[in-house]
């Protein structure tokens, strides 16, 4: 940047500190993030997720959609599901964008329903623990962070911190993918064919899949971020009771009315 840009020029005018010389660099080990993402800001301007708008990532006209978009309530496998939003349009977009291209950005935006309806069900069962159905390993991988615990943290979900279950209270058996979830092997496999596989048939490629420990006697809020076809959280209520625990209450980000 020239010394004669005007930008410079009416900043200096304005009476703002000199900044630091260019040469100069930053002591402090964050302050390259933050020049990093300075600089990142420049050449890609944050654009809203919901409607291409500038400068932010959800404009406000796309927040407001968010506040508007009701809240979701059915059963899988006899238990309420609570999930914070339909999966569709605007929460769909942000939803992906999280997921697919670690718009981490977007957590604070959708964390906070999502905490609030985990916080009601730990405060409607005292004691009870929280238990996440365990992504797709090869979704895991490709993002190294689970949008799950990020909404989670970022609530400030402490009750559910304080109550969260052992790691690996819920995992998946080796080998065995459940049919609907996202990247899986058998969704590669099937896709073209999902729509057409009957319920029994999407039930039956899941069962088995996954397998619980450490909850024999406890009450347990399974929680995952997108329900679609449900038979992935009935698989949980399933392994869940299966060793020997009970689930009150089943809570999501989002969900696919079938
Ligand atoms: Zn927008």
């Amino acid at each position: 940047m020239s010394r004669t840009d005007p930008r410079r020029r009416r900043t200096r005018a304005a009476g703002a500190p000199p900044t630091a010389p260019a040469t100069a660099p930053p002591t402090d080990p964050s302050a390259w993030s933050d020049a990093v993402a300075a600089v990142l800001g420049l050449v890609l301007p944050v654009a809203c997720v919901g409607c291409g708008a500038p400068d932010r990532a959800v404009c406000r006209p796309c927040r407001d959609v968010l506040d508007a978009e009701p809240q979701r309530r059915r059963l899988v496998a006899g238990v309420r599901l609570d999930a914070a939003f339909a999966y569709r349009d605007t929460v769909r977009a942000l939803v992906l964008e999280l997921k697919l291209r670690g718009r981490t950005d977007l957590v604070p935006v959708l964390a906070p329903r999502f905490g609030a309806l985990v916080d009601r069900a730990l405060a409607d069962v005292p004691g009870a623990l929280l238990v996440r159905v365990p992504p797709s390993p090869a979704g895991a991988r490709r993002r190294g962070f689970d949008p799950v615990v990020l909404l989670l943290r970022r609530a400030g979900a402490a009750r559910g911190r304080a109550r969260r279950a052992p790691r690996r209270a819920l995992r998946r058996v080796r080998g065995r993918v459940p049919a609907d979830r996202p990247g899986s092997r058998a969704t590669t496999r099937v896709a073209h064919g999902q729509k057409e596989r009957t319920a029994l048939e999407r039930v039956e490629a899941t069962v088995g899949t996954l397998r619980a420990a450490h909850v024999a006697g406890r009450d347990v809020v399974v929680v995952d971020d997108v329900v679609t076809t449900g038979v992935t959280m009935a698989e949980a209520v399933r392994a869940v009771r299966a060793a020997g625990g009970r689930v009150v209450r089943c809570v999501a980000l989002a969900e696919v009315e079938e």
